[in-house]
């Protein structure tokens, strides 16, 4: 592994050069961070969590058509990818109020939202990654408005998808991050999903007890964050109790 050229190491993930042109190997670490890394801490497991609940959620959306990065998972912690140039914006879509909506606006956490929602953040931890409209980020040139076009559409269908698979699942899809990239093939460009989809970007409710299954039980010191994780992956069917083998499929939880 250490032989291996780093092209680039995040927060939660590095990135590999991949066997092949075109190609990297996405690690997934343990480190949970929080408030633009100013709360840190390692929990054990977790990047096995994340590397498997989002190969599952990315394996599902190839398979209904939405392009990804996603190529297969390697092992416990890595998966093949394709290389793509990561666009600065970390897309949000909403259903339900709560983190940095319900603070902003003052609607309270766990209301139901009118419409989904889309939010627009330019990546840029120096200035916490703030939050920017289409005109920002096509003045200063971090996307072309085609291109959040497609990441707009993409959005609504990734929420479409995400909502139902949970929903399945007995849990609530509240909010989710996420992040494409340019994919150039030949001499054709196209704007794929990209990095991961897991409960460190998305907020996650039990439908019954509001329970929290995501990366807010760290923000929030709720403690507990291993089990629910385990739990999300349990539910959707890829993880047995104690064996981190593929399971039989989804397992459906009735709701009242
Ligand atoms: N999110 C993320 N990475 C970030 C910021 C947000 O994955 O750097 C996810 C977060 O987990 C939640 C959604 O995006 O599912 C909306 O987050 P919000 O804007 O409410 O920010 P927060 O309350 O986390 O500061």
């Amino acid at each position: 592994m250490s032989r291996r050229r780093k092209i680039y190491e995040g927060k939660a993930k590095i990135l590999y050069e991949g066997p092949e042109p075109g190609t990297l190997v996405q690690f997934f670490k343990d480190d949970a961070t929080a408030f633009n890394a100013k709360k840190h801490e390692i929990i054990d497991g977790k990047g096995v969590l994340n590397n498997r609940i989002s190969e599952y959620v990315f394996e599902n959306l190839n398979s209904i058509g939405v392009p990804t990065h996603f190529i297969k998972r390697i092992n416990m912690r890595e998966q093949l990818i394709k290389e793509v140039e990561i666009i600065p914006i970390e897309v949000v879509v909403r259903n339900i109020a709560a983190g940095s909506l319900s603070s902003r606006l003052g609607v309270e956490e766990g209301n139901v939202l009118p419409r989904s929602i889309i939010e627009f953040y330019y990546k840029n931890d120096e200035l916490n990654d703030p939050i920017v409209s289409e005109e920002h980020i096509t003045a200063f040139g971090w996307a072309s408005p085609p291109e959040i076009d497609d990441m707009m559409a993409l959005a609504i269908r990734v929420n479409d998808f995400l909502s139902g698979l949970f929903l399945g699942v007995g849990i609530q899809l509240v909010d989710f991050k996420i992040e494409f990239g340019r994919l150039y093939e030949n001499d054709a460009m196209r704007v794929v999903l990209a990095d991961e989809i897991s409960p460190d970007s998305c907020r996650l409710w039990d439908i019954n007890t509001k329970e929290k299954m995501d990366k807010d039980r760290f923000r929030q010191d709720l403690g507990g964050l291993l089990d629910n994780y385990r739990e999300v992956a349990r539910r959707l069917g890829i993880m047995n109790e104690n064996e981190p083998t593929r399971g039989k499929g989804p397992v459906l939880v009735k709701s009242d």
